[in-house]
């Protein structure tokens, strides 16, 4: 385990800091991350890492951008200590889905595929139990 795990897991609440997957619902705890990757100079300390689920951990890998289809740019994904979750997301009441709010929210999304059939299904299950949002 990281050893700077407890530190960031309780910084995030115990939650995925991208798709906010609460941790209490995996039998293993959820992952420490760097939001910068290591092989783009991301350093292993407090303010580069995040709590992540394994999901969102996996699509993100060594990303740190990713192209946006409507511009067709390379944007910048959702950075856990630089911005404000509620800027760049919402959650659909309905659908359950999470949707981007502005570029980085939208390609942050998509990028980690946050409304996966397996991401949504979990998603309106957790809704079910009172543990998301
Ligand atoms: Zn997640």
């Amino acid at each position: 385990m990281n050893p700077l795990y407890f530190l960031v897991a309780e910084r995030a609440y115990h939650r995925c800091e991208y798709c906010r997957a609460p941790e209490s619902i995996f039998n293993a705890v959820l992952e420490v991350e760097h939001i910068i990757p290591v092989v783009a100079g991301g350093t292993s300390t407090e303010e580069n890492l995040a709590l992540a689920c394994r999901s969102c951990n996996g699509f993100k890998d060594s990303r740190s951008s990713y192209a946006d289809p409507e511009s067709g740019q390379d944007e910048r994904l959702y950075h856990p200590r630089q911005d404000r979750w509620e800027e760049h997301f919402s959650v659909g009441s309905e659908s359950c889905e999470i949707v981007g709010l502005t570029t980085i929210g939208r390609v942050t999304a998509l990028c980690l595929k946050m409304n996966s059939r397996s991401q949504l299904t979990a998603r309106q299950f957790w809704v079910q139990l009172g543990l998301f949002p």
